[in-house]
């Protein structure tokens, strides 16, 4: 029965020598409850304790092993009180520093004693000194020069919850071994695949790895043994992708068509022609909402490229059929534009447009809750109001949600799940602006299909982005003054590294007063994230009907929200934010026809990197070559948001480094998919299965 999976698979943590029930509880609250669980829990450093120092050869920004006696502890007051230890050998002194401590611990360093220490050398008032290092005290046995040292190089493992290393360590030499006996694991790979690797030797590989083995490939990740499993991980990855898809297809979806032209009615309201990339991606969304299975639809567009349109007429095919549609934003301010657009298109063709958000509470939220459940409101916009337990629909065909870098995986998947009370599933559009380069989207979105929207609508004028140092700022607000007197709008946008949202609307408001002050006769706005939502609302409205001239603002504006007269904008403190987030920014404005400017009006000094990063924006307007570039400068995390990169964290692969491994883990795991139940089982419960419970270093 074991050989299925091998039989470290089923192997518990208790059978391993040394781990009572205490422990076994333990690693099991971290997931960790087989032997090949703990097999899998995988270094991403690792440390040279192979050989002692000497301190007369200790040099600054090493990381060793030294060995000394003891010759003084004190304790010295100061700006800072530390524990201060004097160690010597026969070649010069050490310093310990210890800004934490506990008297024993003082008295433990009696003079004479020898102890062992690990950890980073920096220069000292002193000479070179380790500030908190794993310290060990010597005995008569462990005293002999050799004893403790490694003859590998020390792994470092994740950290997890109440586990040192050294347990871990002792842990993994128990465990080892065991992967010597034939069928210990399940091997998924064939040799050919993996760079002629077993399994079992890349784990002995990177849990002890020899100590001539090469550094620098290790230490990035790319040596063989660690590549062999960063690929299995991303077949598991892929696997559980592509079982997400099959979950959700399991369920019937509606079947619609545009029976009652409603379509061809909205298009006659327009005032536009669709582009031909709008055309494209519309005509493969109505292919798929004639199946009777959800569609499950990745739409990517660059900042005004037009998806709000192409969102309203893929709804059109699912109205007619008598469904109802869900379209869900990330912000008020974007739901609200969203309800007010929709409500201008679809009510004249007699559909009215429900809204749903934080703000709509009391009586006016069971009003719209009723509408929902009874099937009479027909097409809803909101936030994530839309996904609570309180609102139930009565015949949902179709969920668009917009911009979805702005919402995890599970809050898609929660509003999906709100139609399946009716017994089939709903169809899923999902449109986002950041555009993600072709491997990440693989990654995150590997279980939808892709459509892209190629192109811009015509008439627009590129958008000329000018880099400028805030000693140049007066010189800049003659220029507002300018591009208001000629009827145009601006946009003052007041960036904050703080994730805090009464620190930016702080800034903002000190902003907005300094505006007002040189700027006395234009009617400058004011919007936050603080504000009541009414508030907002009624902000944007003055700033889309030209009340407003100077819109200052925290980045609550970022996404969606489009005021085709405002062709200003200016961004202080560019340096501090993604080069994705700040692409999206600048597509607030350039959708007009009048030509438009953006300012970075960054702070000096600016490293090197901070210029190269603002150079890219000011020469590139393609969100794609842009996205390239953001990868590879600040990695996947500021290209796909925290959100969507907690949902794909990895225990060895890392998408940047190891995108070639992308398509053939693809590949592979579309075979055990249709081939081989077995294996993709276990290859998912090792990988997949419980894998939140690990923190990252
Ligand atoms: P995004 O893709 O960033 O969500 P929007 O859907 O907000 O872009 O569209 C941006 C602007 O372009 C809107 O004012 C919209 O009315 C306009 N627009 C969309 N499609 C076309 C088109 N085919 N021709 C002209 N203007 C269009
Ligand atoms: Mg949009």
């Amino acid at each position: 029965m074991t050989s299925a999976s091998g039989f470290l698979h089923s192997l518990p943590m208790r059978q391993l020598r040394g781990v009572g029930p205490a422990l076994a509880e333990k690693l099991a609250k971290l997931g960790i409850n087989t032997v090949e669980d703990l097999l899998f829990l995988l270094p991403r450093q690792y440390e040279d304790r192979s050989q002692i120092t000497p301190f007369g050869a200790l040099i600054p920004g090493m990381t060793t092993l030294a060995e000394g006696e003891v010759k003084l502890a004190d304790i010295a007051l100061g700006r800072r009180r530390a524990l201060l230890v004097r160690l010597r050998d026969h070649t010069g002194g050490l310093t310990l520093r210890f800004y934490h401590f506990r008297q024993s611990q003082k008295e433990s360093y009696r003079p004479g004693l020898r102890v062992r220490v690990f950890g980073e050398v920096r220069l000292g008032p002193l000479g070179p000194e380790m500030v908190h290092p794993e310290v060990e005290f010597l005995s008569e046995e462990t005293a002999s020069p050799e004893s403790g040292l490694t003859a590998t190089l020390t792994p470092i493992y994740p950290l997890v919850d109440g586990l040192t290393q050294r347990r871990l360590r002792e842990l993994m030499a128990r465990a080892l071994p065991l992967l010597d006996q034939t069928d210990a694991l399940v091997d998924v790979l064939p040799a050919r695949s993996s760079g002629g690797w077993t399994l079992a030797d890349a784990l002995r590989y990177v849990h002890a790895p020899p100590l001539d083995s090469d550094r620098r490939r290790l230490l990035a990740g790319e040596h063989p043994a660690q590549q062999r499993l960063a690929f299995e991980e991303l077949v598991a990855h892929q696997l559980s992708l592509l079982q997400r898809r099959q979950r959700q297809r399991q369920w019937p979806a509606p079947a619609c068509t545009d029976s009652a032209q409603l379509s061809e009615q909205f298009l006659h309201q327009l005032p536009f022609q669709l582009t031909h990339g709008q055309q494209t991606v519309l005509h493969e969304i109505r292919h798929d909402l004639q199946q009777p299975t959800p569609m499950l639809r990745l739409v990517q567009g660059d900042v005004g490229s037009g998806k709000t349109v192409v969102a309203a007429l893929a709804a059109c095919p699912v109205l007619a059929a008598g469904y109802q549609v869900a379209i869900m934003a990330p912000t008020e301010i974007l739901a609200e534009q969203h309800r007010q657009r929709f409500q201008s298109w679809f009510e004249p063709l007699g559909i009215p447009v429900g809204w749903l958000a934080g703000k709509v509470t009391g009586k006016a939220r069971q009003t719209q809750l009723n509408s929902i459940a009874s099937g009479e409101c027909r097409l809803v916009t909101g936030t994530h109001a839309l996904f609570q337990d309180s609102v139930q629909f009565a015949r949902l065909g179709l969920v668009i949600i917009d911009e979805q870098h702005r919402f995890g995986v599970e809050q898609r998947l929660a509003l999906t799940r709100r139609g399946l009370a009716s017994g089939f599933a709903p169809h899923q559009l999902i449109m986002t602006a950041t555009p993600i380069p072709r491997t990440l989207a693989m990654s995150a979105y590997g279980d939808l299909d892709t459509s892209v929207i190629q192109g811009l609508p015509p008439g627009r004028q590129p958008i000329q982005t000018v880099v400028l140092p805030a000693t140049r700022r007066d010189d800049l607000i003659t220029r507002i003054a300018h591009h208001v007197a000629s009827g145009q709008q601006v946009y003052w946008v007041c960036t904050l590294i703080e994730d805090n949202e009464q620190i930016q609307a702080q800034a903002a408001e000190v902003a907005a007063d300094l505006l007002r002050e040189s700027l006395p006769h234009l009617a400058i706005g004011l919007i936050h994230g603080q504000l009541k939502a009414a508030d907002k609302a009624a902000i944007m409205a003055a700033f889309a009907s030209g009340q407003i001239a100077v819109l200052v603002a925290t980045t609550v504006i970022e996404v969606g929200v489009d005021v085709p007269n405002a062709s200003l904008m200016v961004i202080e403190n560019p340096e501090r934010l993604g080069l994705s987030q700040l692409h999206q920014l600048r597509g607030r404005v350039g959708r007009g026809s009048a030509a438009s400017f953006c300012v970075l009006l960054y702070q000096t000094p600016l490293s090197g990197l901070g210029r190269e990063r603002l150079q890219i924006l000011r020469d590139s307007q393609d969100g794609f070559v842009i996205a390239e570039k953001d990868l590879s400068l600040r990695g996947p995390g500021e290209v796909l948001g925290t959100r969507q990169t907690g949902d794909i964290s990895f225990r060895m692969a890392d998408l940047l480094r190891d995108q070639h491994l992308l398509e053939p883990a693809r590949v592979l795991a579309e075979h055990l998919m249709r081939d081989n139940a077995r294996l993709e089982q276990a290859l998912l419960q090792r990988w997949v299965a419980e894998k939140d419970h690990y923190a990252t270093v």
